[in-house]
């Protein structure tokens, strides 16, 4: 189901036409379907509802609070990976015991707020980590729930820099490690080993590098005959980008965890971001001006690398809509690129596209998912404003950053 569309060659955001909503705020801005984002995460919770996974979904594709207040009143929890994350998952109401803290680079400060917040698992990445959890978790005097993340050297068969799964990776701890820690913990008073985490990459469209971790997993039981209370899979389930890219298999992926949880005790928690948010969203963008060279024309829009960073940061591909299509074709190749003084500012090359011209208006399609959150103030350009459409309603969910803030600081 899609909720953002074309409907008779006008780009609609549920009920509204985003030709009028681009009129009325300054552009550029990101446009939400908060159906979509509902009808998102419904779907992953159907596609697995005979495992009941706990949901937390991950704060850093997307950290606006009212988006995290809207997925929290439909049974959401929260992946967190900085002080500021969790934070903000508890100001937007998503109870502690539904949030799970990783990340490789923990300070004491977070830990310690994670443990004063008694959060559901914080899933440590090094034997250092362990140590100083335990050492903090004595003047707390409670026992802490900890997960152990594996590096279960599966890659997940995506773009080199968003795969964490692989053996040379930062992420986790390798199979060995892992169960040498697991033997260490066992022996803390403090620390309870609740849970074993994965997270191998992100947009993986594959069902094969998961169930390669499901077998890891089960051969790191079979060897370290801990009952886990909570198997923690990681997000990374991927979306359509392009008609070449299929959304992963969630009927599939469902079947193997369906295979892999039965006699196991355990909950099953997932961290999506990209599959909830992902393709919730538009980016809107005027066209400053058309600058034709010698064999294209640079369309150059009021967004840039700042406001979306993916195609420069991973030469992410996002289409491009007319937010009015019309039935003439613009002549020549097309190069759209954003304001900022970098080379690597631009989105998107095409060799068709519907008649354009300056002072028109285009989507950015798919944005929703490390979108805002990748965004930055370069150039001193300041951060746009987020909208959010139910229906036929639209408001304001964060404002665009004033002049004023911008230069005072
Ligand atoms: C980024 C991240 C996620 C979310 O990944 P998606 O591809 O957006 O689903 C989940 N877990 C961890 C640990 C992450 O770092």
């Amino acid at each position: 189901m899609n909720y953002i569309k074309l409907r008779k060659n006008n780009l609609c955001v549920e009920n509204i036409l985003v030709q009028k909503l681009a009129k009325k705020y300054q552009t550029p801005f990101y446009c939400y379907s908060l159906s979509q984002l509902k009808y998102n995460f419904n779907t992953l919770s159907n596609a697995f509802k005979t495992v009941k996974p706990i949901i937390c979904f991950s704060v850093k594709s997307n950290a606006n609070i009212s988006l995290l207040r809207e997925l929290k009143k439909i049974g959401a929890g929260a992946d967190v990976v900085s002080i500021g994350e969790l934070l903000k998952a508890i100001k937007a109401g998503i109870k502690p015991k539904k949030i799970v803290f990783s990340g490789i680079g923990k300070t004491e400060e977070e830990i310690r707020l994670a443990i004063k917040k008694r959060v559901l698992l914080i899933n440590v990445e090094s034997e250092n980590e362990v140590d100083l959890i335990n050492k903090i978790s004595k003047e707390f005097s409670r026992t802490i729930s900890i997960g152990i993340r594996l590096n279960p050297n599966v890659t997940g068969k995506t773009h080199r820099k968003i795969s964490t799964g692989g053996k040379d990776e930062k992420f986790g701890l390798s199979y060995k490690d892992f169960i040498n820690l697991c033997k260490k913990v066992k022996k803390m008073k403090n620390l309870n080993l609740q849970g074993i985490s994965v997270h191998i990459g992100s947009q993986i469209t594959s069902v094969s590098p998961f169930k390669k971790v499901l077998s890891v997993i089960n051969e790191i039981i079979d060897k370290t005959k801990i009952d886990f209370n909570f198997i923690d899979l990681g997000g990374g389930m991927g979306i359509s980008y392009s008609k070449k890219e299929k959304q992963i298999n969630l009927k599939q992926y469902a079947k193997l965890v369906n295979k892999f949880i039965k006699n196991k005790n355990s909950r099953i928690i997932f961290e999506p971001g990209r599959f909830i948010i992902g393709n919730a969203a538009i980016l809107i963008s005027k066209i400053i001006y058309i600058k034709k060279s010698n064999n294209k024309n640079f369309v150059i829009l009021d967004a840039g690398m700042n406001d979306l960073m993916r195609p420069a940061l991973y030469n992410a591909y996002h289409q491009i809509i007319p937010l009015k299509k019309i039935n003439k074709i613009f002549r020549g190749k097309i190069e759209f690129v954003g304001p900022v003084c970098e080379s690597s500012d631009k989105f998107l090359t095409q060799k068709r596209f519907s008649k354009i011209k300056e002072g028109d208006y285009v989507a950015i399609a798919n944005v929703g998912a490390y979108g805002m959150s990748l965004s930055s103030n370069y150039n001193t350009r300041p951060t746009i404003a987020e909208i959010m459409i139910t229906g036929s309603k639209h408001k304001i969910i964060k404002k665009r950053q004033s002049l004023a803030n911008l230069v005072n600081n």
